[in-house]
């Protein structure tokens, strides 16, 4: 039997891609889509709303009484209803949603002592695979490459360098025991802008609609090797999010990562 699942921000530009792909795999009973309260979509049958087909399932604000997971990418604003109705209810929750303030992040760890739940700020299997191994080559390599890396994205992101990108610099450094934050150098203009050793240079690209490149550039005197990850679209993202939705189910309660989805704790 399919786990059942309820996708929070159903009407969303992730949400519609989460419903798309998990009747695509065939993997999962959809039994609700919750959208917040008065969204025009509501009724909308949500396999429809999704550009797949019919589900019987109406985007709505209520919530079904049961479910095993739930995938939530919505807002912040929505965090308290979800995550008390998957406590309550014990539903498993993949928690996508960005910009968690602390105080939220602290009740995400209170409510993995009651239920089985995954937060992580990008699901994509390649990036994580990428968080994985790049503080192994870094330390293979050795002192005498020189690291930057460069990012980029689309012009409507406002933050930067991404959450990828140091998430990335993190591991590198704690990989070659250089302190973090401190040996971060966000670009370089100037006339003394000479390459410090033991740094790691951080470069952001804003242009069109770039969904998303990391580049990790380990270069020394004579070779460049040079790690990559590529987004094409948000399809990345969803598939990591329902490979965490089925590998959650069943899991007793504790806060899981996707290290441990895509069983790569032995690097
Ligand atoms: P979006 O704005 O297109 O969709 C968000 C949806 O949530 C909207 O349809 C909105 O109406 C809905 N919503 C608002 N309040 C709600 C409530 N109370 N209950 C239910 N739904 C509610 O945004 P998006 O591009 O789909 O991204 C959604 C979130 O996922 C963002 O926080 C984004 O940063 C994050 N995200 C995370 C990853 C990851 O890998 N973790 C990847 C991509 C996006």
């Amino acid at each position: 039997m399919n786990p059942e699942l309820i996708v929070n921000g159903a009407s969303g530009r992730m949400g519609r891609r989460i419903i798309a792909l998990a009747i695509e795999s065939g993997k999962f009973d959809i039994v609700g889509a919750s959208e917040r309260a008065g969204h025009p979509d509501s009724g909308t049958d949500a396999g429809v709303l999704a550009g797949s087909k019919a589900i019987n399932v109406p985007v709505s604000d209520v919530l079904p009484s049961t479910a095993d997971v739930m995938i939530d990418f919505s807002l912040p604003e929505a965090f308290d209803k979800t995550l008390n109705y998957c406590a309550e209810n014990k539903v498993a929750l993949v928690l996508g949603t960005t910009g968690l303030s602390e105080s939220q992040l602290n009740r995400v760890k209170q409510a993995s002592e009651l239920i089985p739940l995954i937060q992580a700020t990008n699901m994509s299997v390649g990036m994580n695979v990428l968080f994985s191994i790049v503080g192994k080559v870094a330390s293979l390599l050795g002192p005498d490459y020189d690291i930057e890396i460069v990012e980029q994205h689309h012009r409507f992101k406002k933050d930067a360098p991404s959450g990828s990108a140091l998430t990335l610099a993190k591991n590198v450094a704690a990989a070659r025991n250089l302190p973090y934050p401190s040996c971060l150098v966000n670009g370089r203009s100037g006339k003394e802008a000479l390459r410090q050793a033991d740094t790691i240079g951080m470069h952001a690209v804003r242009a069109g609609d770039i969904t998303g490149e990391h580049d990790v550039i380990f270069s020394t005197l004579g070779e460049t090797v040079t790690l990559s990850h590529s987004a094409h679209n948000r399809d990345n993202f969803v598939r990591g999010a329902l490979r965490a939705a089925l590998w959650l189910v069943g899991k007793n309660p504790g806060m899981y990562s996707m290290t441990n989805v895509l069983g790569l704790g032995c690097f």
